[in-house]
């Protein structure tokens, strides 16, 4: 009992970069809120050589680079034994991970991050600078919860971003060149990425979507700590509506109806990524619900 009181003390305080031991933030009690965020979900292959490796909502994407693998999203606290598992259950390694980033600086796709940078230390590690001051301080602050009261602890181990990132710049790693797209909105650093994968002689366009949801709380008209909440969500939104991607998938399983189009053990079949008109739907009902949600605060501002 002795020990494992002081090991958790030892965790807390080797996360925490600036407070001395009096005031090193606390860690809150993980909070799961969905319950198929850590229900295991075999890896699969989407296109090429990019793999599911996610839980049975959190959309986590490995991609063979040829000199490495690169992490997209890295699921809640608890994801990490189940995505390890689906990653080596396709053969790969975590400790051959070379990029690890994120479509969005929440806990639901974050907060696992420092497990794999144990398995490999030497992973660079890509944020939206947006979205930096979450995942640096555990997730305790942001723009809903600012510093210097935050949370009141961390809800996930620290991470440190060592590349911040821009609209339109690129991550680059073996045969892959991702541009990192703005998603900005649902939060302020929200982010998609776009590369390309071949395939038995095709060429795919490949979109990792992050779907514009308005989390419950969350006020366009009433975010002072995030001023442009309403024209970044509309900016947003009208961008995705262009997108022609050959296959997409996003941060929720939901997001892309990943469970509709793909059951485990169905043959391999990247078109099933590929629905058009799937597509353009999430994005109209993004747009619908934004749009209902401005008019509601407008008329109850007035
Ligand atoms: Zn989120």
């Amino acid at each position: 009992m002795r020990s494992k009181f002081l090991l958790a003390t030892a965790l807390v305080l080797s996360t925490a970069f600036t407070a001395d031991a009096a005031d090193a933030p606390k860690r809150l009690p993980v909070n799961i809120t969905n319950q198929d965020w850590l229900k295991p979900f075999p890896g699969f292959k989407i296109v090429g050589n990019m793999y599911y490796v996610g839980t049975y909502d959190l959309g986590c994407y490995l991609i063979d680079t040829g000199a490495g693998l690169i992490l997209v999203n890295t699921g809640i606290m608890g994801s990490y034994p189940l995505m390890k598992a689906s990653i080596e259950s396709l053969g790969f390694k975590t400790s051959d991970i070379k990029i690890i980033t994120a479509t969005h600086g929440h806990s639901d796709h974050v907060a696992d991050m420092a497990s794999f940078k144990k398995d490999a230390p030497s992973a660079v590690v890509y944020m939206s600078e947006r979205d930096v001051e979450s995942l640096e301080s555990g997730g305790n602050f942001d723009y809903r919860r600012p510093a210097p009261e935050g949370r009141g602890g961390l809800v996930y181990d620290p991470i440190h971003v060592d590349v911040k990132t821009k609209p339109g710049d690129h991550i680059k790693l073996g045969n892959v060149d991702m541009t990192v797209l703005q998603a900005y909105g649902h939060t302020p650093g929200a982010t998609s990425f776009q590369f390309q994968q071949t395939d038995a002689g095709k060429t795919y366009n490949v979109m990792i979507v992050n779907m514009n949801g308005i989390n419950a709380g969350v006020k366009l008209l009433g975010s002072p700590k995030y001023p442009t909440i309403v024209e970044d969500f509309k900016n947003t939104i009208d961008m995705q509506a262009t997108y022609k991607p050959d296959i997409w998938v996003s941060s929720h399983a939901g997001q892309f109806n990943l469970h509709q189009v793909y059951k485990p053990g169905d043959a391999y079949n990247p078109a099933r990524f590929g629905d058009q008109a799937a597509y353009q739907q999430k994005i109209a009902t993004a747009k619908a619900n934004y749009e209902k949600q401005l008019a509601e605060e407008r008329a109850a501002a007035k």
